[in-house]
């Protein structure tokens, strides 16, 4: 939806509802559910206020299952008319969010889009508590709890179990690291 700013009336526009915007996301698997916001004009900039909700598919970042995730967006956006090149624009620390139209023409979409963007997680999560993938049998432990045991290697029990194995080979004639590292330790107590 393209808003002409010559054509906002002074008392403002108010925009309900989806039906005026078909394809509001360059994703088509996106979706807007809902929108109110109220466009009003100052001086020559134009004020976005309201809300929005969109749908938006996404993949959890833990289980890698695709999920529905709702942005819900609260729109407060000022819009300034573009400066000229080489123009200054000031901004008072209250303008949070300050954009640009140009040649008369405000595209919602685009500020759909941007506050949806916004909106999006940096890792999304099918829910806070998923638990993921399991990294040894791979499967979803969400779904089916595996009993894999998931120990991380303790860097302090590997030396000293590299000592160990070193210990016990010495007095072969013809053991080496390597081949110590395979004995089992009934091996290790018969060879003493
Ligand atoms: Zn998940
Ligand atoms: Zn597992």
């Amino acid at each position: 939806m393209i808003v002409k700013v010559s054509e906002i009336p002074e008392e403002g526009l108010s925009i309900e509802g989806v039906a005026e915007f078909p394809r509001p996301f360059a994703d088509p698997a996106w979706i807007l559910e809902s929108l109110s916001l109220r466009v009003e004009k100052d001086g020559s900039d134009v004020l976005v206020r309201g809300q929005m909700r969109a749908r938006i598919p996404q993949t959890c970042s833990r289980c890698l299952e695709p999920f529905p995730f709702d942005v819900v967006a609260r729109v407060d956006t000022r819009y300034c008319p573009r400066p000229a090149r080489g123009e200054e624009v000031e901004l008072t620390p209250d303008d949070l969010e300050v954009d640009f139209y140009a040649d008369d023409l405000l595209d919602v979409d685009r500020l759909l889009q941007t506050e949806t963007d916004l909106g999006l997680p940096m890792k999304p999560l099918c829910r806070p508590d998923c638990r993921g993938l399991c990294p040894v049998c791979g499967g979803n432990r969400n779904v089916t709890p595996c009993s894999c045991e998931v120990r991380p290697p303790d860097p302090r029990l590997a030396a000293l179990k590299e000592l160990a194995d070193r210990l016990s080979t010495r007095p072969s004639p013809r053991g080496g690291p390597a081949e110590g590292q395979d004995r089992r330790p009934s091996a290790r107590t018969s060879s003493r």
